[in-house]
């Protein structure tokens, strides 16, 4: 499993279509071919959808996003 947002396959399963990407710290689930769900996890372990972040912070979104 590549990871959708840096393409690379540093990336370990953590659950059904659920992957963590250790090259961009982003946890994404997979909802079909081309279709995800990035997250990315806080220092408390909260999942946080980079869909709210964009909406909060476009700098740190387009940061995670490259
Ligand atoms: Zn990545």
């Amino acid at each position: 499993m590549n990871c959708p947002l840096c393409n690379s396959n540093d990336t370990g399963k953590v659950g059904t279509n659920q992957y963590y990407c250790w090259n961009c710290l982003v946890e994404f689930s997979v909802q079909g071919a081309g279709a995800y769900t990035a997250y990315y996890v806080d220092e408390e372990g909260t999942l946080i959808a980079l869909s709210d972040l964009v909406q909060k912070s476009g700098t740190l979104a387009e940061n995670f996003l490259g």
